[in-house]
């Protein structure tokens, strides 16, 4: 496995694989990598002929200080894991490498997709993704990207940036891979006890509830959804049933062919996010 930590050493390294005609798949991450990640890169490395993994732990997508400085770092283990993978590649950019100070953002319209879920509170989070993203792939230049749906309105915002910028990526969204309970794993899980990490299975159980419900009312299920998760103990930050293309509030169930249920909870201290389909399949 290659290690680059300068972007110079990483593009002298994929111009030799472009010549010899070698496809490239990129999997970004923020480390502390777990299953979920694993799977991109085993999806990445059966797609590809070489396959990039970066671990950078993008500053501009913290909109919480604290957040930033709570964010589980485990680059040993990170390194071991992507090894065992047979990942070829890992990419460890400096920060002043990914931001030097005269390269502008491209603009990029989004639509108010950036306005609703994690972006209505997570103010500059979605901003901060379109800056890295559109940074790591002007500097990867991969043929295909492999990110999760369990940070689906991500997919959905990327998608419209590499469309709205004319990149040329092939973007492939992998299925939200689970622990046994349910609980979509996430790098955040590690800031749970066993307990609580076992009790957070209910987020996972009330978007299925919700799923079960299609057909009902959506604001009503998304109210329903809401509660339920205080009943558990829980604090939601929401609960939404939106069109999976718009990522706006579906008024009934008939006007959208894809409609997601999305939520934040907080979970003793720990945010944590997941979603389902309720109508309709996202990875079709
Ligand atoms: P992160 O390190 O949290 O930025 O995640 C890097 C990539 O892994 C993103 O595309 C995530 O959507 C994806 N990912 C994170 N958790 C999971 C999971 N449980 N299942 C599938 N993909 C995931």
């Amino acid at each position: 496995m290659y290690l680059f930590k300068r972007v110079a050493d990483l593009r002298a390294h994929l111009q030799l694989e472009r010549s010899a005609h070698r496809s490239i798949g990129f999997v970004p991450t923020m480390g502390a990598l777990h299953a979920g990640h694993l799977s991109l890169i085993e999806r990445s490395l059966a797609d590809n002929q070489v396959t990039v993994c970066s671990i950078f732990v993008n500053p501009t997508q913290f909109n919480d200080p604290e957040d930033l400085r709570k964010y589980p770092r485990t680059p040993g283990a990170d390194l071991a894991l992507l090894e065992a993978a047979k990942c070829d590649i890992v990419f460890l950019p400096l920060e002043e490498d990914i931001y030097p100070p005269d390269l502008p953002t491209p603009q990029v319209d989004l639509a108010g997709l950036d306005g609703v879920l994690e972006g209505a509170h997570r103010p500059g989070h979605f901003a901060g993704v379109v800056q890295v993203m559109s940074r790591l792939l002007a500097i990867v230049q991969p043929e295909r990207l492999y990110m999760g749906q369990k940070d689906y309105q991500q997919c959905v915002i990327v998608k419209r940036m590499i469309r709205q910028l004319s990149l040329p990526v092939t973007f492939v969204m992998a299925p939200t891979v689970r622990e046994a309970t349910g609980l979509a794993r996430s790098s955040r899980n590690t800031r749970l006890t066993s307990e609580q990490r076992e009790a957070a299975a209910a987020i996972y159980q009330t978007l299925q509830e919700a799923a079960r419900l299609n057909g009902h009312d959506p604001a009503a299920t998304a109210e329903w959804g809401k509660e339920r998760l205080r009943e558990r103990g829980f604090q939601p930050e929401y609960f939404s049933l939106v069109d999976g293309h718009s990522l706006q509030s579906v008024a009934n169930t008939f006007d959208a062919e894809l409609i997601m249920a999305c939520t934040a909870v907080w979970v003793d201290g720990v945010r944590l996010i997941d979603n389902l389909a309720v109508k309709g399949d996202p990875l079709r």
